[in-house]
């Protein structure tokens, strides 16, 4: 090899390496890209600065009756989480009823009422005491999911991506930053569809509180500043179809309002 090609290559590895091991949310590319992809982001509630998402979790069976209504048993099983992609966030400004896209492929469109939580610092078996203490904000929002392909696929020991990661699954309202809202332990969960009640609980009514549920994730994956957790939703879970209105509440934060399209 001539001293060319060998410093071509130590340079090829060492720019490899940097991209590698840059942390996320630090600029890393310092290389120009053939496109750009749009960072996902959440309006902050007074503040002119935006909740830049890095990933967003969500926990399954969360409230004891929405358990037993999916066929599980809530006293045996640890709590079990699974994810979204980050352009799965359709931010819905309060005061407004945003149009949201019946998807493709299902027949069986529903919503869940579901608590958000924002964290803003990261790390790694957080211990349930010191768990709030990484959460930056609060927001509410719906973790739609075409229920007939989640089922489906669980039912053939299948991933259950085509059932709740799609695009647009995860309206979200503006995060409200602790100091407006306070840590949510209890308060009314409800949401409406075309004024009529259909979901009705009591946040306090979770079986994994958002410390706990901080503390769990953290065990499996390393936490960061940006990853949100929506918290779970009560029961009776039900079908929308297209022209249906979707307003949630949870005591505390401004409703969140969709209307199926
Ligand atoms: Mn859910």
């Amino acid at each position: 090899m001539d001293r060319r090609h060998f410093f071509q290559s130590t340079s090829l590895v060492t720019t490899g390496a940097l991209v590698g091991c840059a942390l996320p949310g630090v600029a890393q590319q310092q290389a120009k890209t053939p496109f750009t992809v749009p960072a996902i982001t959440v309006p902050i509630v007074g503040s002119d600065e935006v909740f830049p998402v890095r990933r967003i979790y969500c926990i399954g069976r969360n409230y004891r009756a929405h358990a037993i209504e999916m066929g599980s048993n809530p006293d045996r099983e640890p709590p079990f989480f699974f994810q979204k992609p980050t352009d799965a966030i359709q931010f819905v400004p309060p005061g407004t009823v945003a149009d949201h896209p019946y998807p493709t492929l299902t027949k069986n469109y529903h919503y869940e009422a579901e608590l958000v939580a924002a964290l803003g610092r990261g790390g790694r078996n957080i211990s349930v005491e010191q768990a709030l203490d990484y959460v930056y904000g609060y927001s509410l929002g719906l973790d739609m999911t075409r229920r007939d392909l989640q089922r489906a696929m669980g039912d053939e020991k299948k991933p259950w991506e085509i059932g709740k990661s799609f695009d647009k699954s995860a309206p979200i309202g503006a995060i409200h930053k602790l100091a407006q809202t306070g840590h949510f332990t209890k308060g009314s969960i409800w949401l409406n569809v075309n004024g009529k009640t259909k979901q009705k609980a009591d946040l306090s009514q979770m079986i994994w509180s958002v410390a706990e549920q901080i503390s769990k994730l953290s065990q499996a994956f390393e936490l960061f500043p940006g990853d949100i957790i929506y918290s779970g939703t009560p029961e009776n879970v039900g079908p929308v179809v297209r022209g249906d209105v979707i307003e949630m509440h949870i005591d505390g934060l401004p409703n969140l309002s969709v209307k199926i399209v």
